[in-house]
């Protein structure tokens, strides 16, 4: 018989990448999603797997709801990848996101703790956790200090799942993954931002400048296809434990635009600092980027890499896909996207 896998936050980014998965090793997938927007299931349609994921009803915020889902599915494994997942966004809405990111999971694991206690369950924690952060590289054991109303919330989710695993045996697993990027990401992070931008330039549907904010904080950045696999992995051991997952190279946002714009066609060279400084096109002498004060946060996360030793000795996991092979991947595919209606 095939495992039940419950997966929240199905309509994102990573929900489409893990249900792929889970259906490819024959699970039978159960997506959670919340009502409202209308094009809820694009990223699902676009990955081809729409018609063959049950979808039910979910949020967060409503206890009754997961109690009900969790007991009549008695699922194998649950995977909980919703959340309001924008940092920016977490300033103007940090009581809504602290209801989602931390208290939406400690109805999680008490509904998992009162009717199905063994199944087993994955946290999506972040390395937006570390902040300000007090280690380089940053692994399982580095002292977390979040620098945004979206990292203190995580922090607290992480915790409640280590919590849950020490004081009631809960197969409960943390993977606290850094960014990571695919076309498919929310067009509000910045990869996403630049390549969808550099697409809608190379064919012509811009000739506006890009606004960008704080160009010298760096990330480490994987491709999500890859790190769903880590997050399988550890509800495959014999023991619950945490993760982090990460690529171990750090990169400035500038380079990505550098590196965005050579795929699109574009050779940029960069002029000025601060907030006065532009990324010019070599070729035509045309501004392609400014900043703009406008994107910057009250408190930055300047620099994040990670040590995922732990997870490539015990999961055996590796990443596949290089960070130029990401950032190809996502402006080719922004390319074609814009090509197809225009
Ligand atoms: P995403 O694309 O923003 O997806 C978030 C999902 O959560 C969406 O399906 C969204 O539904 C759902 N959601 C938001 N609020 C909800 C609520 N109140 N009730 C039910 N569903 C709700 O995020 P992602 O990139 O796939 O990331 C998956 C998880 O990993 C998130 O928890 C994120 O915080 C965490 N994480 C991500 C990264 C990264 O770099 N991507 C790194 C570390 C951790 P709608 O479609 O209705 O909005
Ligand atoms: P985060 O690491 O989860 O906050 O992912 P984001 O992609 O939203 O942001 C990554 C970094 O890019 C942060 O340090 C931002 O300050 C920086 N950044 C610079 N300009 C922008 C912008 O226009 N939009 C976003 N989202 N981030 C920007």
């Amino acid at each position: 018989m095939s495992k039940i896998a419950m997966i929240t936050g199905i309509t994102g980014q990573d929900g489409g990448y893990l249900a792929k998965l889970l259906l490819e090793k024959d699970y039978k997938v159960i997506g959670l999603y919340r009502r409202g927007a209308t094009d809820t299931f694009s990223k699902l349609k676009e990955h081809g797997i729409f018609d063959k994921v049950e979808l039910m009803d979910f949020d967060l915020l409503e206890l009754s709801n997961i109690c009900r889902l969790i007991k009549r599915y008695q699922p194998d494994e649950f995977y909980n990848l919703a959340a309001q997942s924008y940092v920016a966004a977490s300033w103007s809405e940090p009581i809504y996101t602290a209801q989602a990111d931390a208290i939406g999971v400690a109805y999680i694991l008490e509904a998992i703790r009162e009717f199905s206690p063994k199944t087993k369950f994955y946290q999506a924690s972040t390395s937006e956790m570390f902040g300000l952060v007090q280690e380089v590289p940053q692994r399982e054991n580095t002292p977390f200090y979040p620098r945004s109303p979206y990292g203190c919330a995580k922090l607290y989710a992480h915790w409640l799942t280590t919590n849950y695993r020490e004081s009631f045996g809960l197969f409960a697993c943390s993977g606290i993954l850094f960014n990571h990027e695919s076309p498919m990401r929310g067009k509000e992070f910045v990869t996403r931002k630049i390549t969808d931008y550099f697409a809608q330039l190379s064919v012509g549907l811009t000739d506006k400048p890009l606004e960008l904010g704080n160009l010298d904080a760096k990330r480490d950045w994987g491709y999500a296809g890859d790190y769903v696999e880590a997050m399988w992995l550890m509800l495959q051991q014999e023991k619950a434990d945490t993760y982090v997952i990460s690529t171990g190279e750090t990169h400035p946002i500038r380079d990505f635009v550098t590196l965005s714009g050579k795929y699109a066609g574009f050779d940029i060279e960069w002029h000025g600092e601060g907030i006065n400084e532009k990324g010019i096109d070599r070729k035509t002498g045309k501004t392609i980027v400014v900043v703009n004060p406008k994107f910057f946060r009250p408190a930055e996360v300047e620099s994040l890499i990670g040590d995922s030793s732990k997870a490539h000795k015990i999961l055996g996991w590796k990443r596949k896909v290089s960070y130029e092979g990401l950032c190809k991947m996502m402006v080719e595919k922004d390319i074609e996207r814009y090509r197809k209606i225009s």
